[in-house]
């Protein structure tokens, strides 16, 4: 190959594949791998670890039909599917500001619309900055649907009912709309003029196959078209990213990468993150699966190459891989100073997503990957969830004590979130520090906001349950039941709220007593508020007709720091009313405390 044409050449563009639960990713995977295989010429397969790679050759074969609505010659070498689908080895895919995926595929079931982690997973390609297209699947499942023996969903949408025909584009339109909604424009593919201003949505069906010609038609195409640059090969020593750390039997350490750029060969001077910082050593092996003719076959059987050009998956075996850290950037050095020049770079990145703040009450957060860590970091931030300490790596005796710290200043923080990490060995956390676990980053999330809420409404009822509240009542007259020892008077509350303990005291500020018990209609009740008329039994040396009278205007007597905490922490809940008997009680009290309710607004 001459140098020009080597200079020109395009290598496969990364396609991930993101979506809810259930929509369809994994099977979408399984039937573009199946087509791939039953498509091929022999020898045409290359090999990857956790990525797949579909030829040119084969979406040429299936997009055949498609030739006069998509005249693409294609120049790239084909795509190169990431097995796993989903956020969590989406987020190890990172590459400065950005991902190392092209373009993805939001998968979304067409007859359920949005759901959360579609939301999710758009927030995640937008924060990453991945273009997209949304594939509309289960298109089998609108009533009426007749499956074609096709790949091409133009050819079968011709064949389909016309109220079939309605139906889908019933759903597409509500697609369109939840995306106008977050700011995209989107249409049906085969209705957009220009690919650089509309989300193309591809109606397929994963499980019949109708509709994958396109969707792979439109992702070379795409690709090829608007990412010619990030799309040059560069003829030198590879990048890539770690996807996986993984134990091999056997062997020891290996890790599972994406190489994005350049050629990596046996021998390399590899610098990769580590736990504990960079990691410099050579690269023993580069292992690929066994060709296989059947991807039923499990790929487990592995070989070693020499050498792998960019785009590719492969495992990679040298020594000191234990600390690895996936996520992390992988890049090959020639000489001592590029050495230096990377270490230097992949430390700055791990500083980048690590952090810690001794002065915020915040939460602990530790997960097994750099990308998972940043992902779990973005998403704290987005809901203003403060946290003191992110790091990678099982928790340890430090995580604990900065938990611990956090838990004097605010309970509801008190929480050591761990993605896919346990406890060191020994270590055990105290019951008075939550750890919440998770194997997915928006569980984790989820589950740390609902305990942070949940913390924060029982500390407010406890409070709330345990001050004493603004009040004010009138005996009725004619309603005394018992003048004294207690005193049982019916009574009509004029504003604010009484409750039994509550104590009571007169317009000149002196106390009568404390309210025992509050009843309604003969049962009792824990408060009566403003209208309501209630007998209430008060505690005190006093007698009807002697200290209090019928008729007259009692108030609840609040203690100033009661008042204080109402005002400042709990303002919500304080009605009209209650705002009027406050400034009465004030007043009241003010006589005989000057500094009474100071500074404080009402
Ligand atoms: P994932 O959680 O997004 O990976 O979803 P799966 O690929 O596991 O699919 C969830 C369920 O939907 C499985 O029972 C699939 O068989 C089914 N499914 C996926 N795609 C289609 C489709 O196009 N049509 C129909 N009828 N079922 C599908």
């Amino acid at each position: 190959m001459s140098q020009q044409l080597q200079s020109r050449r395009l290598r496969q563009p990364i396609v991930v594949v993101l979506g809810h639960v259930d929509h369809g990713k994994t099977t979408l995977l399984d039937k573009i791998r199946g087509t791939a295989v039953v498509k091929k010429e022999p020898g045409e397969m290359t090999q990857e670890v956790g990525a797949s790679f579909v030829p040119t050759s084969v979406i040429e074969k299936i997009a055949e039909p498609l030739k006069k609505t998509f005249p693409i010659k294609l120049e790239i070498p084909g795509l190169l599917f990431i097995d796993t689908p989903g956020h969590e080895l989406f987020s190890n895919l990172r590459r400065r500001g950005g991902s190392v995926a092209d373009i993805a595929i939001l998968v979304v079931d067409v007859v359920e619309g949005f759901q959360k982690q579609t939301y999710e997973s758009l927030e995640i390609l937008r924060s990453r900055k991945v273009p997209f297209l949304v594939a509309a699947n289960k298109i089998d499942r609108i009533p009426g649907w007749k499956p074609i023996d096709t790949y091409s969903f133009l050819e079968s949408i011709k064949s389909q009912r016309k109220d079939v025909q309605t139906q889908l584009d019933n759903y597409v339109y509500r697609l369109v709309g939840q995306l106008a909604e977050l700011g995209f424009n989107a249409d049906r593919f085969d209705r957009i003029r220009d690919f650089t201003k509309t989300v193309a949505i591809v109606p397929v069906s994963a499980k019949t196959g109708e509709g994958i010609a396109e969707l792979l038609a439109l992702l070379a195409g795409l690709t090829q078209n608007y990412m010619k640059t990030k799309l040059r090969f560069a003829e030198g020593p590879a990048k890539g990213v770690i996807l996986e750390v993984k134990e091999l039997q056997g062997l020891g350490y290996t890790i599972d990468v994406i190489i994005y750029d350049g050629i990596l060969k046996k021998n390399d001077t590899i610098i990769i993150g580590g736990l504990n910082g960079p990691i410099v050593t050579k690269v023993r092996s580069i292992l690929v699966p066994k060709p296989l003719q059947d991807i039923k076959v499990v790929k487990t059987d592995l070989t070693q190459i020499d050498e792998v050009y960019a785009a590719a998956g492969v495992k990679i075996y040298a020594p000191e891989l234990e600390n690895a850290l996936a996520g992390s950037p992988l890049f090959v050095a020639e000489n001592e100073q590029q050495i230096e020049e990377y270490k230097k770079i992949i430390q700055e990145e791990i500083a980048s997503v690590k952090y810690y703040n001794a002065n915020i009450a915040g939460i602990v957060v530790k997960a097994d990957s750099l990308g998972s860590l940043e992902a779990i970091v973005e998403g704290l931030k987005q809901k203003n969830i403060p946290i003191r300490l992110a790091d990678i790596g099982p928790i340890t005796k430090k995580d604990i004590t900065e938990a611990e710290l956090t838990l004097q200043e605010a309970k509801e923080y008190g929480i050591i979130a761990a993605f896919r990490v346990k406890p060191l060995q020994g270590i055990e956390v105290p019951n008075n520090i939550k750890l919440i676990y998770s194997e997915i980053i928006y569980q984790l999330i989820d589950d740390i906001e609902k305990y942070i809420t949940e913390v924060r409404e029982s500390e407010k009822r406890r409070t709330l349950d345990s001050l004493i509240l603004p009040g004010k009542f009138r005996l009725i007259p004619g309603y005394v039941f018992r003048r004294s020892d207690p005193v049982i008077v019916g009574v009509e509350v004029l504003g604010g709220i009484i409750r039994p303990k509550f104590p009571v005291m007169k317009k000149d500020g002196k106390r009568v007593g404390e309210i025992l018990q509050i009843q309604d209609n003969k049962k009792s009740v824990d408060r009566a508020t403003k209208g309501m008329e209630v007998a209430v039994s008060i505690k005190g040396n006093i007698m009807v007709g002697r200290q209090i009278d019928e008729g007259e205007i009692l108030y609840t007597d609040v203690p100033k720091e009661d008042l204080e905490i109402l005002l400042t922490k709990y303002k919500d809940i304080i009605t009209d009313d209650m705002k009027e008997v406050i400034k009465e009680i004030i007043n009241i009290k003010r006589v005989n405390d000057p500094t009474y309710a100071l500074g404080l607004k009402v």
